[in-house]
Order: C-alpha cells, then structure tokens, then sequence
C-alpha cells in the first residue's frame, strides 16, 4: 500500500485523490475536497487555470492539460460549460460540437495522429480524478529518444 492510499480517503463529491498522478495535483486537490466545489464549474475553473482557452464554444471550453501525461507532444481538454457527470446529461448536440473543436485542433496544430478519450460517471470505474465530464485529445511524442506509448487508464486499481 502506498502513502498516498493510506493517507487519503479517496472520492469527495467532485473529485477523486485516489487517481491524481502528481504531488502538485494532489495539493490542488486537497485544496478543492476543502472547498468543496467542482474545479472544472467555471465559476472554480479559473482559480485553478489560467483564463488562456485555445477556443470556446456554446457548450466546451478548448483549453491545455495542465498535468499533461508523460510521452505526449500535446494534451488537450475538452470541458464541458455545464457541470455533469454522466453521459446522459450530456447535450447530444455536444458531442457534435465536440468533434468540430477536435477537428479544429488537428488542423491548426498539424496533427498527424493520436487518440481521444472521455471518462464518465462513478470514479471507481472511470479512473476519473474530476467527475465534471471533460474529453482529452492525446498527441504522443513518438519522435522522443525514451519514448514509451501513452496509456489512458479505465477502472481504479
Ligand atoms: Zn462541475
């Protein structure tokens, strides 16, 4: 059993510390489980982020991972306006929305390649650190000298 395990309790309401990747993101995560809101609301969003989105439109906001994974050349977030967890919440015409701000960003950044991925709903399954439904465009860095495939994690364990 690692530190982080023993010392956490896991899911809160919005976020689950259970799956944070790095130091610094478990400090903001603490810092958000003691506030008690969703950091991806975009009331709490900007505390967190910087207000610098690549792009918004009726339903997402087009903005940068801030705890980008390791072998990738670019790490996009897609995060939806409206706080909802699961993916019946979620507007139909979203996800057309979110395939136009896609295909954008692999225009405007060449993009030769890569994957996108969306979690949803209880974090156990997803393996989600924030539950507000937010959708990631993956660009590995094949090119780098140690590269090694980027792997998106499905289920907690
Ligand atoms: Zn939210």
């Amino acid at each position: 059993m690692t530190a982080k395990s023993k010392k956490y309790t896991g899911a809160s309401s919005f976020v689950d510390i259970d799956n944070s990747r790095e130091e610094e993101q478990v400090k903001i995560m603490e810092q958000i489980i003691e506030e008690g809101h969703c950091p991806f609301c975009l009331e709490n969003f900007f505390k967190y982020n910087s207000r610098d989105l690549l792009k918004e439109s009726q339903h997402w906001i087009l903005t940068l991972n801030k705890w980008p994974y390791k072998n990738t050349k670019h790490h996009f977030l897609a995060i939806l306006k409206e706080h909802a967890e699961n993916m019946q919440e979620i507007p139909p015409e979203a996800g057309k929305e979110l395939i136009e701000l896609f295909q954008w960003l692999e225009k405007k950044y060449s993009i030769p390649g890569g994957g996108f991925a969306m979690r949803f709903g209880d974090t156990n399954y997803s393996a989600g650190t924030v539950k507000h439904i937010h959708a990631q465009l993956i660009v590995p860095d094949i090119e780098e000298e140690e590269f090694k495939p980027v792997r998106f994690k499905i289920g907690k364990g």
